[in-house]
Formats: C-alpha cells, sequence, structure tokens
C-alpha cells in the first residue's frame, strides 16, 4: 500500500476543515479527489506531506508514519503545488536545478534528470528563458517539472491545471497519464470532473471535509443511472409515431423537448434497435442520434443537492 489515511480529522480554531477522512491508494494507482473549492482536499494533502498537524487519525506512507523514516519518505514523494512555486528571476533549468539539488541529486545524474525532466514537459528548447517570461500553462508545466524531477514513485498534484489553456492542459493530462504507465503512483485532485474522470481508476469525492462517494467511475455514475436518455435529433413526427415509441419493451418515456425527440428508458433496456425500426418503419427521417451519459458533476449533484461548481 502506498498511502493509507484513517480516520484524519483536522481543525482550523472551530472549522472541520477535514472529517474522519479515510482513504487508501495501491501502488499503481491513480487516485483523483474531486470535489468543490473548499472541500477540504489541500488541507488533507498538507497533512500527508506532514507541512500541517492534525487533530486526529492515521497516515502511513510506504507503511510507515511519516515521522518514522521522515527523509526516506519524503524522497521517494513529488509535490506539484496548486500556487505555482517558481524563481522567476531564474531561467527554467535553473528552478529545475534548484528542486533537483534539494533532492539530493549530484553530478551525472543530476544534469540527465532535469534534461529527461524538461524534454518530459516540452520545455528543453525554453530551458535559458526565465520564468517571469512564462505563459501560464508553461509554468504549469515547469511547477510539474521541479515537482517531479527526481523520479518519486508516489506523485501528489495539488489542481495542477487551474487557470491554463487547453493545449498545456491536454500536455499535462497527457504527462501525467504517462508517468504512471512509467510505474508512478498518483493522487490528484481537481474540482474538474471530466478531468478525474478521464485520468483516474479510482475516484474520492469529496464535500465538507468528508469523502461522500468513492468507486471507479463507473460504479459512482452507476449510483444515479437509473435510466438512459436517448436525443434523437428527426425531420418531423406525429403524435401517434410517439405513441407508438413508448408501447416498445423498456421505454418509460417519449416526448419532444427543444425539437428534438427524447426517449428514456429502463437501465439495460437493450431497445435501441427496436426504436430505430419503430422510427423508419414509420418515414421518420433519423439526422442524428447521442444518448445522455450520466455524470460525475452528476453524481456529485444528486449526493449534495449543489453543483461542484458553486
Ligand atoms: P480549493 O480547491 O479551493 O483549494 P480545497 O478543497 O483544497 O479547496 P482547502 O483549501 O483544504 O479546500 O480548505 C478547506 C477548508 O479549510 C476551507 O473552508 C478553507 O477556508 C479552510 N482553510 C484552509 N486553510 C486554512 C487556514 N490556514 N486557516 C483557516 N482555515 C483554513
Amino acid at each position: 500500500m502506498i498511502l493509507e489515511i484513517k480516520n484524519l480529522v483536522k481543525r482550523y480554531g472551530d472549522m472541520l476543515a477535514v472529517d474522519n477522512l479515510s482513504l487508501e491508494l495501491r501502488e499503481g494507482q491513480i487516485l483523483g479527489l474531486l470535489g468543490p473549492n473548499g472541500a477540504g482536499k489541500t488541507t488533507t494533502i498538507n497533512c500527508i506531506l506532514g507541512l500541517i498537524s492534525f487533530d486526529g487519525g492515521e497516515i502511513k506512507i510506504f507503511g510507515k508514519r511519516l515521522n518514522e523514516n521522515e527523509m526516506e519518505i519524503k524522497r521517494n514523494i513529488g509535490v506539484v503545488p496548486q500556487d505555482v512555486a517558481l524563481y522567476g528571476e531564474m531561467t527554467a533549468y535553473e528552478n529545475v536545478d534548484f528542486f533537483a539539488r534539494l533532492y539530493g541529486l549530484k553530478g551525472r545524474e543530476l544534469k540527465s534528470y532535469i534534461e529527461e525532466t524538461l524534454n518530459f514537459v516540452g520545455l528543453w528548447e525554453k530551458r535559458k528563458e526565465k520564468v517571469k517570461k512564462f505563459s501560464g500553462g508553461m509554468k504549469r508545466r515547469l511547477n510539474i517539472a521541479c515537482g517531479i524531477v527526481h523520479r518519486p514513485k508516489f506523485i501528489i498534484m495539488d489542481e495542477p491545471t487551474v487557470g491554463i489553456d487547453p493545449q498545456s492542459r491536454n500536455h499535462i493530462l497527457e504527462s501525467i497519464k504517462k508517468l504512471n504507465k512509467d510505474g508512478a503512483t498518483i493522487i490528484y485532485t481537481s474540482h474538474y470532473m471530466e478531468e478525474v474522470d478521464m485520468l483516474c481508476d479510482y475516484i474520492s469525492i469529496m464535500d465538507k471535509g468528508r469523502i461522500i462517494a468513492k468507486g471507479t467511475s463507473e460504479e459512482l455514475k452507476s449510483l444515479i443511472s437509473t435510466d438512459t436518455t436517448l436525443i434523437i435529433e428527426i425531420s418531423s413526427i406525429s403524435h401517434t409515431v410517439i405513441e407508438s415509441i413508448k408501447q416498445v419493451n423498456g421505454v418509460i418515456d417519449c416526448f419532444i423537448d427543444e425539437g428534438r425527440l427524447k426517449i428514456i428508458s429502463k437501465k439495460s433496456a437493450n431497445n435501441l434497435s427496436k426504436i430505430i425500426d419503430c422510427l423508419l418503419s414509420n418515414d421518420v427521417q433519423i439526422i442524428s442520434l447521442t444518448s445522455e451519459k450520466p455524470t460525475l458533476e452528476g453524481v456529485f449533484l444528486t449526493l449534495t443537492g449543489r453543483s461542484l461548481r458553486d
């Protein structure tokens, strides 16, 4: 087990920021910690890293408490903090070099790790430029480079894609997948459900300091997906055809919504071909057909009654 948190409690004065939180992370996993602003994600990470004290519970990394073998454990952890921590007056190379030395890298290893890492985040060509001239996306990428240059086994990324352009975001997401493929175990916090959905094998949804649901993306979505919805763009349709679709096995409802035909069926009704047959045999022209899939946003909304981005 890479990380085990049992009943973690953290208060800031009267405010309960982390409320009895437990989670486990196995080697090779990417765990997504998804929650709105203020859910307690950064506080949890700061507790894991030993940056702040906590009021209850236990955290083990690589099977040990942080204070048991702090240096050895920290050398195997990479942190990509939410707030970009770079030196603007230094070049990209000097920034990565600075962090690499903090982790004890020296000599030939130091040079080759820096080169490899700057290539990995796509900034080798920019290595001699001062960071203050970098775009937000480049800074985010360099921030990642500084956190992973020492090739840690366990990487913690706290919202590494906040406020950047889609191209840099894709670059970062692809890099994270690659790091995982190369053997790193990763915790990834975000309030962007699409990212977590795409990246993570296991997701814990956090709200008000607590884990309110956990599982794979599919497991979480199945919490709310009782029905499936088909949306069909059609030329025109008569009331009689709508009534005959309602007779198809598994169909719960069928109606026109914003000019498109919506058909709600029971979960696993498996009636798509029957619905299409019914439309075609009644000379209804199908322009496009999509199905509305449940999302993690939907899961959060169902569980809390609020949107993730409030
Ligand atoms: P964000 O995405 O905005 O960083 P988060 O899920 O990481 O959100 P935290 O930053 O852990 O959430 O904050 C959890 C709660 O603790 C919030 O209500 C926040 O205001 C509060 N909090 C965080 N740090 C402190 C602090 N140093 N002193 C007092 N309250 C704090």
